[in-house]
């Protein structure tokens, strides 16, 4: 098959012959004697667009390679012998390849100062492309390496395509991920990179647009870097734009001040939520000096109430009650948490006596018992009541 994307990645048509079709597991599938759609290969996903003759527009869903054989996914069934033309979606293969070029400008950099690998690349068109490095990087020299990229791209270099014979190769230096058999394909982009590479490519940097490193994580000792390029940067910088200015207008500041706003409030929060604590606080030890004189008392408070209030809480009815005490957190709705004993009697027997009348759960010492229970409140306050 002739692979015109290889030689000529610009070319969007051409015209082909069905040497096969046929059908396998539900679908259908052919092979042709020319074509401009690249298979699915080294990370990339195929190319889709249609297979038109005088009287049918098929569509080409997918292409791999079977058994050494590259066969294209195809709606419908062509007859053998059809003459067609092939139509490329050109729109998702011109950016597959800005960022495929961008993926190895970048990585070419990274290789000539770092001496680093490629050891992995995935091309997803819904999310950044992925490169994996068999070494790491830190933010500022990505961030150097991002820089240097996007000026191979303003020198508007030339990318080229070459198909050594095996004694050229063993002269030439490049780089490659795998022991390749067969005919090797390099890409050249000028003075910067020559890498082994099936896809097709845009044919100067400077269709590359942009490049923009937008993440880099820890990766099987190596690192990841996630990267856009072309139009799909572009995208990324107008939607992180539209973010933070959202955010600035939600906090009625210029983008600028927004980490200065955010920074303060949190403070603020901070100091607020102490303030609400010690309210709370106050406001549980009133109504726990206000309570009648009784020996076994037990209160009920609000489900956020903070853990330190409900054992201060506890520890001031112990101190005032003889008898058996507990402070019960929640509400009938989602069941009671309680810190609940005595400062004389052994609490270990309320509980007993709160697993058999409440059906509470949990354990304890002496001194005090924890859990929980779904009991009402009225039967809570009850059972302390008759105790
Ligand atoms: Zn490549």
């Amino acid at each position: 098959m002739i692979k015109y994307y290889e030689k000529q990645s610009n070319r969007k048509e051409c015209r082909t012959i069905v040497e096969s079709c046929v059908k396998e597991q539900g679908k259908i599938y052919v092979t042709l004697t020319e074509s401009v759609f690249f298979p699915e290969e080294g990370g990339q996903y195929a190319d889709t667009g249609w297979l038109q003759t005088s009287d049918m527009r098929v569509r080409v869903v997918n292409g791999e390679i079977a058994d050494g054989q590259i066969r294209y996914e195809v709606e419908q069934e062509i007859p053998k012998g059809t003459e067609a033309t092939c139509v490329l979606d050109w729109e998702p293969r011109y950016m597959r390849m800005q960022q495929h070029t961008g993926e190895h400008v970048l990585t070419g950099l990274i290789h000539n100062r770092y001496g680093y690998d490629n050891v992995g690349f995935h091309l997803s068109d819904d999310a950044p492309v992925t490169l994996d490095l068999n070494g790491t990087l830190t933010w500022e020299q990505a961030m150097e390496m991002e820089t240097l990229a996007n000026e191979v791209i303003y020198r508007n270099l030339p990318v080229i395509d070459s198909y050594p014979t095996k004694e050229e190769l063993k002269s030439l230096s490049y780089r490659s991920k795998i022991e390749i058999e067969g005919q090797v394909r390099l890409i050249t982009v000028e003075g910067v990179d020559t890498c082994a590479c099936c896809a097709p490519h845009v044919a100067k940097t400077g269709e590359i647009g942009l490049i923009k490193i937008v993440g880099l994580q820890n990766h099987k000792g190596g690192i990841r870097i996630s990267i856009l390029c072309g139009m799909r940067a572009l995208l990324h910088y107008r939607e992180q734009l539209q973010l933070m200015s959202s955010l600035a207008a939600s906090l009625s500041t210029r983008p600028e001040q927004v980490m200065t706003i955010v920074a303060n409030q949190k403070e603020e929060l901070g100091v607020l939520r102490g303030q609400l604590a010690q309210a709370a606080e106050r406001e549980l030890m009133r109504t726990i000096n206000e309570l009648p004189e009784k020996r076994n008392v037990c209160i009920f408070v609000e489900r956020e109430s903070s853990p330190v209030t409900v054992k201060n809480g506890y520890n001031a009815m112990v101190k005032r009650f003889d008898g058996f005490v507990g402070v019960f957190v929640g509400d009938d709705a989602h069941g009671y948490r309680y810190n609940a004993g005595s400062g004389t009697l052994d609490s270990r027997e309320l509980a007993a006596g709160m697993r058999a009348a409440l059906g509470a759960k949990g354990g304890g010492s002496r001194e005090m018992v924890q859990g929980k229970t779904d009991a009402k409140r009225e039967e809570i306050q009850r059972f302390f009541d008759e105790l």
